[in-house]
């Protein structure tokens, strides 16, 4: 099979398991939207993965993205690019121009610089609270305990904040993780769950995810 063909193939198979897998939840079939995660990968890939009908994509750098996604958003402008690494505070004026969500919103000098620059631009990409469920240090989010106050924060600067993301340490059994997040979510009235990768999409997808974020199962592993 060809590259695109494979991307295809990819991406109808990863929908039905993720619509399976909300439906095993007790969920609706369509409850889970899929972000093509296409960092590393360039213009044929992406290309392919429009073609197939995909129109969510998620890059991890401001400088990657905004190498690729301003031409693609150009010819296609259905396309919504997230945002899903950690990001500088210096970055948030290209980030809030570009982008039409971003996952990693994890401390007061991040949501500072995005009201400014939400404010100035006029423009509000879709905000997900990072929580670090795993307390892991060289992960970026606050803790599942000081998630609450921060979202008080990112209010009284007057941000929207949509919902809340993590990534699962790598050794533990995320469907923990998961749980939890979902737990912090309902608690704190947030609609939106930005949870799940290759590895744990369908687990994250039956517990509550409304956001997947899948890279290499679609496009295979990044070099
Ligand atoms: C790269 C990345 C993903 C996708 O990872 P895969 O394992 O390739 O699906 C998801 N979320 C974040 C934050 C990432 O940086």
């Amino acid at each position: 099979m060809g590259i695109a063909m494979t991307i295809a193939a990819k991406l109808d198979e990863i929908r039905q398991r993720i619509a399976a897998a909300a439906r095993g939840g007790g969920r609706a079939g369509d409850a889970v939207r899929l972000i093509a995660v296409s960092k590393t990968h360039g213009a044929e890939a992406i290309a392919a993965a429009i073609a197939a009908g995909q129109r969510l994509f998620g890059e991890n750098r401001v400088q990657e993205a905004q190498a690729k996604f301003p031409a693609l958003k150009a010819a296609h402008p259905e396309i919504e690019l997230h945002l899903i690494g950690q990001l500088q505070s210096n970055k948030a004026r290209e980030a809030v121009a570009l982008a039409e969500a971003i996952h990693g919103l994890d401390r007061p000098s991040l949501a500072r610089a995005l009201a400014a620059e939400i404010a100035r631009q006029g423009r509000a990409p879709q905000l997900f609270i990072q929580v670090n469920t795993g307390e892991e240090p060289q992960k970026g989010g606050v803790t599942l305990e000081a998630a609450e106050g921060f979202l008080s924060e990112c209010r009284a600067l007057g941000l929207t904040v949509s919902g809340l993301m993590c990534i699962p340490p790598e050794n533990d059994e995320p469907a923990l993780h998961f749980a939890l997040l979902a737990r912090m979510a309902r608690r704190l009235g947030l609609s939106e769950l930005s949870m799940g990768m290759s590895g744990d999409y369908e687990v994250a997808a039956k517990l509550g995810a409304t956001y997947v974020r899948v890279g290499s199962a679609i496009f295979g592993a990044r070099g």
